[in-house]
């Protein structure tokens, strides 16, 4: 056996781990208690099954700020959201804004659209990765657009987007908005109430520090995109049409109630510790980042300024690649990262790390000043 050292997970953005027991423990009890089919049975553990999600929706739609629960509808993630979201909105002919900074789960579905007679417009954002509302007004400005399509904040350059004023700037215009909140949830806080968004997805994986494999998507009243899926639900089951009350229009199929389970435990855990959590890993991702910008080997991308920025540190190495930095990483140290495009391609176009790529250390809940001092030794140690 090849002895390996221990893990030290800066990763978080990918997915966090580790999970709080209070996750494992509700998705354990979820399996073990609440094993029926929700909505599809009146015996004790239908019901069960049926409460488990009505608590969850009910935690998930009080950190959010989403004042009616059935405006919140239950998703596999971030990327079925989007395509739900852009797919259900937007039509051949239709004209969409997008910054150039989006994930793949944004621009690929805007690609297939594309494809399909949807005319997409893209925004191009400055070298640190910021989308300035005076472009997105200028480009919403010229010509009748059905939605802005924008995401919170960046999972390579941090960069947290002025998405407030551009559901306003949407609104002007008549336009939708359209959030993608993968790396802003748990990590920053969210009141969609006071937000704007008509469309805002949340993954339960990443900062909100849940299971993977479930989502949920968050639609204003009036935001109806048409639904990718259609099937069973448990209520109406005569109708030969799906239901079309939230939020179930949105949730046909068994759903996936421990995913959920876990979700709503996790949902609660920010409101319980959340300051404290946030605190802790600002705090690790500026000492990373401070150091590391201070190597003179490394470049950090995204602005300097720390409080614009989600505990994302990404970094490109004046002479060793990637994918070589985050090998040595993991074999010398048990460092885990990410290294290459970050399914970001755009972003990376922006930065101007298109053809190198670059590597992302990503801090979360458990990392320890120890780990951070791990990762810096190990830079030096890579020709810092
Ligand atoms: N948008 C952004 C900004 C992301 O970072 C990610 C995940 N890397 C996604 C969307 C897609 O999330 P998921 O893979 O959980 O569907």
């Amino acid at each position: 056996m090849v002895d390996r050292p221990p893990i030290r997970y800066f990763d978080h953005a990918a997915t966090s781990w580790p999970k709080p027991p209070v996750v494992t423990a509700a998705m354990v009890a979820a399996l073990e208690t609440a094993s029926g089919n929700p909505g599809r049975g009146a015996h004790r553990l239908a019901l069960e099954a049926e409460r488990v999600i009505a608590a969850a929706r009910s935690s998930l739609a009080g950190l959010l700020g989403v004042a009616d629960e059935r405006d919140l509808a239950f998703v596999p993630g971030c990327t079925y959201a989007l395509n739900l979201v852009l797919k259900g909105l937007l039509a051949p002919g239709d004209r969409v804004v997008v910054s150039s900074v989006e994930h793949n789960a944004v621009t690929r579905p805007l690609a297939a659209l594309a494809t399909g007679g949807v005319n997409v417009v893209t925004v191009p954002a400055d070298a640190e990765g910021h989308v300035d509302p005076d472009d997105v007004e200028r480009a919403v400005a010229a010509e009748r657009t059905a939605a802005v399509v924008c995401q919170h904040a960046s999972n390579v350059s941090g960069v947290i987007q002025p998405v407030g004023d551009l559901a306003d700037i949407a609104h002007e215009h008549g336009a939708l908005m359209v959030v993608d909140g993968a790396q802003a949830a748990g990590h920053l806080d969210i009141d969609l109430a006071a937000l704007g968004a008509d469309a805002y997805v949340v993954p339960g994986h990443k900062g909100l520090l849940g299971p993977q494999g479930i989502g949920a998507v968050y639609l204003s009243p009036g935001c109806e995109p048409h639904g990718l899926v259609q099937g069973g639900g448990g209520r109406d089951s005569a109708a030969a049409a799906q239901v079309s009350e939230r939020p179930d229009r949105y949730e046909a199929g068994t759903p996936n109630v421990p995913g959920i389970a876990g979700l709503g435990a996790a949902a609660e855990l920010p409101r319980a510790e959340g300051p404290a959590i946030r605190a802790a890993e600002r705090r690790l991702a500026r000492r990373l980042h401070e150091a590391v910008a201070a190597m003179p080997a490394f470049r950090v991308l995204g602005p300097p300024v720390l409080e614009e920025r989600v505990p994302v540190v990404t970094v490109v190495h004046a002479t060793r690649a990637p994918d070589e930095i985050a090998f040595e990483l993991e074999r010398s140290a048990g460092i885990a990262v990410r290294a290459g495009l970050h399914c970001s391609p755009w972003t990376h176009q922006a930065l101007g790390t298109f053809e190198t790529g670059a590597v992302r250390l990503s801090v979360g809940w458990g990392l320890t000043d120890e780990d951070v001092d791990v990762v810096l030794e190990s830079l030096a140690a890579l020709g810092g």
